[in-house]
């Protein structure tokens, strides 16, 4: 456990603002979590490729989200992680005006978003350089990584010019 905390602590993000006042003061860390088994895969397979990865059945192809032992069309135990595009559409949203994590409130409010990708699976992200009024359902997005550390990867959810 002392090992895991270590990394969290490498992992974080410090950020420094600048007051009304003009001082300077250094914000919360953002907490970086700590994935285990499937959930780490998927993560470890992100970090790898710098690409969104989906599970997919090494039997019948079918790309699954989130990681499961089992393939629920085959039924199946045999998969893989692989690259997709990370290209879909906002299926749902939720905009968070509170947040527990200290490392968030300079980022309040801001929205977190399904994306329905282009290869089946939907996918939880946090949209990114735009604010809560400028997404509707079904906008083109596009989901990618950012490293957190060496197990753990956010997926940012960028609009896509039409
Ligand atoms: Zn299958």
């Amino acid at each position: 456990m002392a090992e895991n905390k270590t990394t969290e602590t490498k992992t974080a993000e410090t950020k420094t603002a600048e007051t009304k006042t003009g001082a300077t003061k250094t914000a919360a860390k953002k907490y970086v979590p700590n994935p285990e088994g499937l959930n780490l895969e998927f993560h470890q397979a992100c970090l790898a490729t710098g690409l969104v990865n989906l599970q997919q059945c090494v039997e019948c192809g079918l790309h699954r989200h989130p990681p499961r032992w089992y393939c629920p069309s085959c039924h199946s135990a045999q998969y893989r992680f692989t690259p997709v595009s990370g290209r879909g559409h906002i299926y749902s949203m939720a905009i968070n005006h509170f947040t527990v994590d200290a490392g968030w409130f300079d980022d309040l409010p801001y929205t977190v978003a399904v994306v329905q990708l282009e290869e089946g699976p939907r996918i939880v992200g946090s949209l990114r350089d735009a604010g809560p009024g400028d997404v509707r359902l079904g906008d083109a997005v596009q989901v990618t990584v950012e490293p957190r550390g060496d197990v753990f990867a956010y997926l940012w959810v960028d609009l896509v010019a039409p």
